[in-house]
């Protein structure tokens, strides 16, 4: 590869794997043994939301226990490298957890929200918090009850920071996606985007994703073994 400068990568759960964070598409389309209708949709969290609440609450409550893992370091260490060098990088994460950031990342797009964030669906305020909630919480701004949803996008719902995320494929010389299936759009849909713009892409996965056809290289194996390597490469020219 060719000296580059400005790196765009796009994580999924596939990288918090091995931190001890399970994956879904592995589990056969389950989320800790739940259907993606009944935990992340808008329609399953109004069928029943205290089923909706204690799954996020749990996936929260994991947060405690779990450690980044090489891959989250890496990546840490190569945004400081790339800054050292006069680029950046932009990691875009699929990821509701907040492993980048404890991993050292410092900027770290949440498109698909995050377990440590809530909404309140009655004024609207989002506020950061690592407790559990149940259908009586109140909203710290307007006291409403019962209002407070975990601010995750849900299936159906339209990810976050769009544009940004654009720009920042735009402007790449290198767009890297790691530890996702390639599943869910408009995620899975970057590479096409950044192909159509000539850059460089990459993928780093367990198994070839379901886009894999669409990067020029594909690398197969743990990202805690992988991605540390690719950062040596790439910091090393
Ligand atoms: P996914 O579960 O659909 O796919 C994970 C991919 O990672 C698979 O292709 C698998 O082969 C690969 N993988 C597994 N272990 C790996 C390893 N050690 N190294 C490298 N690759 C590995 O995940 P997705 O594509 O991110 O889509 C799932 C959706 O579910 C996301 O939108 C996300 O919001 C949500 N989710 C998030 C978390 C989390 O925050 N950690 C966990 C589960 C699901
Ligand atoms: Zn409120």
């Amino acid at each position: 590869m060719s000296k580059i400068k400005n790196i765009v990568v796009l994580t999924g759960a596939g990288i918090s794997a091995e931190s001890g964070i399970r994956t879904f598409r592995d589990t056969g389309g389950l989320w800790e043994d739940h259907s993606i209708e009944e935990v992340a949709t808008p329609e399953g969290y109004a069928a029943n939301p205290e089923l909706v609440l204690g799954f996020y609450n749990a996936r929260r409550a994991q947060l405690s226990s779990v450690e980044p893992n090489p891959a989250h370091t890496a990546l840490s260490r190569l945004e400081k490298g790339l800054i050292g060098q006069g680029g950046y990088l932009t990691i875009v994460t699929q990821n509701v957890d907040d492993l980048h950031e404890r991993g050292g990342a410092e900027n770290v797009i949440h498109m698909h929200g995050e377990l440590l964030s809530q909404w309140c669906r009655s004024c609207n305020h989002k506020f950061k918090s690592s407790e559990s909630f149940t259908l009586q919480s109140q909203c710290p701004k307007c006291s409403a009850g019962g209002k407070v949803r975990p601010d995750i996008v849900w299936f159906g719902e339209m990810p976050y920071y769009m544009d940004t995320i654009e720009m920042s494929v735009t402007n790449c010389d290198l767009f890297v996606s790691i530890g996702t299936s390639g599943a869910v759009y408009p995620a899975a849909g970057y590479v096409q985007m950044a192909r159509g713009l000539g850059k460089q892409t990459l993928e780093i996965n367990l198994e070839r994703s379901e886009g894999s056809h669409f990067f020029h290289e594909t690398r197969l194996g743990k990202a805690g073994e992988l991605v540390p390597a690719w950062v040596d490469e790439v910091l090393n020219g």
